[in-house]
């Protein structure tokens, strides 16, 4: 399947969450049997070469992603939560959102220190999402080998905001 055809299983749906948003809906993809193992392949093809020990998922979308790519590749995965949403004791950390702030949180020691990582998610906008969860990883000593996303918003500007961070980042597909 070529990547316009993967392209095209995404759904865009006007004025959500809020009035003027164009949000990409991916469960459209996802339910094509055809598009998500493609989806998967692509990503996993990707990665493979790096040797992860662990894929980390995003909430929620993330870990839909990073679950499929764990099993295909033969990694544990490891889920960033908001906060209060894991059980265990946890490590965090807070970011700044365009309205208000934010927290992401971790299992405490479930990231080994020097643990190979790469980090998953749907979709990069601003990046800030992603940058809080790279920071994270980090500051647990892991190895961030790469933030891996289905999807970029490049005129949001969220890759580059990674790359100057010093992380290797980059997506399968892209909407204007
Ligand atoms: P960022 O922090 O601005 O890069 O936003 C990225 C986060 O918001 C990711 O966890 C995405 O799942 C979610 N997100 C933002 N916009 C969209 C969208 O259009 N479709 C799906 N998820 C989105």
């Amino acid at each position: 399947m070529s990547l316009e055809s993967l392209t095209a299983l995404v759904r865009t749906i006007p004025d959500f969450p809020k009035p003027g948003i164009a949000f990409r809906d991916i469960t459209t993809l996802l339910a094509d049997p055809a598009g998500f193992a493609e989806l998967i392949d692509r990503m996993a093809d990707r990665i493979r070469p790096l040797e992860p020990q662990f894929l980390v998922g995003v909430e929620a979308r993330g870990f839909i992603l990073a679950a499929a790519l764990a099993r295909v590749l033969g990694a544990g995965f490891v889920p960033v939560r908001k906060a209060g949403k894991l059980p265990g004791p946890t490590v965090g950390i807070d970011y700044v959102l365009e309205y208000g702030a934010d927290r992401l949180e971790l299992h405490q020691g479930q990231v080994p220190v020097g643990a190979r990582v790469v980090l998953v998610d749907d979709l990069i906008a601003t990046g800030g999402t992603a940058l809080a969860a790279a920071q994270l990883l980090r500051e647990q000593g892991a190895q961030l080998m790469l933030a891996l996303f289905a999807i970029d918003l490049p005129d949001l500007g969220g890759m580059d905001l990674l790359r100057n961070d010093g992380v290797a980042a980059e997506a399968l597909l892209a909407f204007e």
